[in-house]
């Protein structure tokens, strides 16, 4: 028997990433618009847990559906933990991915290289459909702020996302080895274990 599980987003390519990283469990996935909705729940939480954490409730008890929510963003050292809960919306409304990693690149013009210290975090949190919390689980993934933009891969920030152990940026590596690193695939391993055992209730 297959169980229903709504993504808490409007990006099919989010539902598919977390599709893809577990193939092996009997769900159907649901985008928020595969359900109809359109309207977004305004994410005033002061944290990425705090904010997935109200958007799987709200949207579990909106549909009566078992739903995953995350909420991610990078923190830089050298900006004092910025842009933090705010990563999706630095410099404001209306610019594209790329325009913000500029501007972030621009902040960062004179951060000399040991101080260009980062890190992606994720919070994803599991509400059962009568909208009670079932639990959350986090990922941290840690790099640097490269000095120039490198890459095609991936979305966001990743062509500025440096990890130093391979040289190479979050856009060059691929999408196999993102989902092994990234903080969403690390906060998807550490929720997977309280996913099956719902699955098996
Ligand atoms: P949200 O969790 O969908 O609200 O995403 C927050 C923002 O963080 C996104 O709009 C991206 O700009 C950034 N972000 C989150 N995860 C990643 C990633 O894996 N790569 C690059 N940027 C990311």
């Amino acid at each position: 028997m297959t169980t229903k599980l709504l993504v808490a987003t409007h990006n099919r390519g989010k539902v598919a990433e977390f599709a893809d990283m577990l193939g092996d469990m009997a769900i159907e996935w649901f985008s928020l618009d595969e359900v109809g909705i359109e309207k977004d729940v305004e994410e005033t939480g002061s944290t990425f847990c705090e904010n997935a954490v109200l958007k799987a409730q709200s949207y579990a008890k909106m549909t009566g559906m078992l739903t995953l929510a995350d909420d991610s963003g990078l923190q830089v050292d050298a900006l004092n933990g910025e842009p933090g809960i705010f990563t999706a919306r630095y410099g404001g409304a209306g610019l594209t991915h790329e325009d913000r990693y500029r501007l972030l690149l621009q902040n960062m013009r004179d951060v000399p290289w040991p101080q260009r210290t980062a890190r992606f975090r994720a919070t994803i949190a599991l509400a059962a459909p009568d909208g009670s919390l079932l639990g959350t689980a986090e990922g941290v993934c840690e790099g640097m702020i490269a000095n120039e933009p490198a890459g095609n891969g991936g979305f966001g920030y990743d062509p500025v996302f440096l990890l130093p152990d391979r040289g190479q940026t979050m856009a060059q590596v691929g999408s196999a080895v993102k989902h092994t690193i990234s903080h969403r695939g690390q906060a998807m391993k550490a929720i997977e274990p309280l996913l099956r055992q719902v699955l098996a209730d």
